[in-house]
């Protein structure tokens, strides 16, 4: 019986957040001011941002260079392969985008083989599948495709099931796909730290294992709720600063001291 392990990307398999990674190199370039005073919704947003990028001259090298910048938080990539070696699904689970999302794992050619033709409808709503690379057995986020130098952004579903959730994603939505049609899984845990995270740890059953990371706000909401007469997430709870804390959680006295 497979365990799951899912995983968020910004700050939590990556240190940094790879949409400000994009927008500070935008900043540099010192754009028209109009481009950070839409409040829309973050995908739009980003697609605007990359719009911009676009007109201010940065090209592909130079976001796929900034995204390819951004560095594993630390413990990362022996937690996640021990957690293949044990025969674990790794899943990968973001609101940023394929691009974002797959350019550190993989070189450049395989990121553009990677990238999928959008359907007609302009809405890549499945989800979407990689065996990139060996540890990693799928990403589920926001499409993108690089057109005449521009990367666009599509949403990676439109639901108004969840009030909690952006329209483009719900990540509680998205693992029950993933889940669907599978067997179930023996051990699942959740590893993330944005407020996108929140949801998805409420849907946690009460065997799964939730780590938020330490200072950021899915820690805060789940301190909320658990303070709360009638707490919303009954999976344990075990907040981290980094992955080593994770893979002590995961594999007692596994840790080689370096
Ligand atoms: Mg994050
Ligand atoms: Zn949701």
């Amino acid at each position: 019986m497979a365990s799951l392990a899912i995983f968020d990307f910004d700050r939590t398999i990556v240190n940094e957040d790879s949409d400000a990674t994009i927008i500070n190199r935008l900043r540099e370039k010192q754009p028209p001011p109009e481009w950070e005073a839409s409040n829309h919704d973050w995908t739009p947003y980003m697609s605007d941002v990359f719009e911009h990028a676009f007109a201010a001259g940065l090209n592909q090298d130079d976001i796929l260079g900034a995204i390819g910048s951004m560095r594993p938080t630390p413990g990362m990539q022996e937690l996640i392969t021990t957690l293949a070696e044990g025969g674990w699904d790794v899943l990968v689970l973001t609101d940023a985008n394929i691009y974002e999302s797959l350019r550190p794992f993989l070189d450049e050619e395989k990121c553009r083989q990677c990238v999928p033709t959008p359907s007609s409808s302009g809405i890549c709503s499945e989800i979407v599948r990689f065996s990139f690379q060996e540890h990693i057995t799928a990403v589920i986020t926001n499409c993108a495709f690089w057109k005449n130098g521009r990367l666009f952004i599509e949403p990676c579903m439109q639901q108004a099931a969840c009030a909690r959730c952006p329209s483009n994603l719900c990540k509680s939505l998205a693992l029950a796909q993933w889940c669907a049609g599978r067997p179930p899984y023996q051990r699942v845990v959740y590893a993330g730290d944005g407020r996108n995270d929140f949801c998805p740890a409420t849907n946690m059953p009460a065997h799964a294992t939730v780590f938020p990371r330490k200072g950021y706000p899915m820690e805060d909401l789940i301190k909320k709720t658990l303070a709360s007469p009638s707490p919303q997430v009954s999976a344990q709870v075990v907040p981290w600063e980094n992955a080593y804390t994770i893979l002590e959680e995961l594999f007692p006295g596994r840790l080689i001291p370096m």
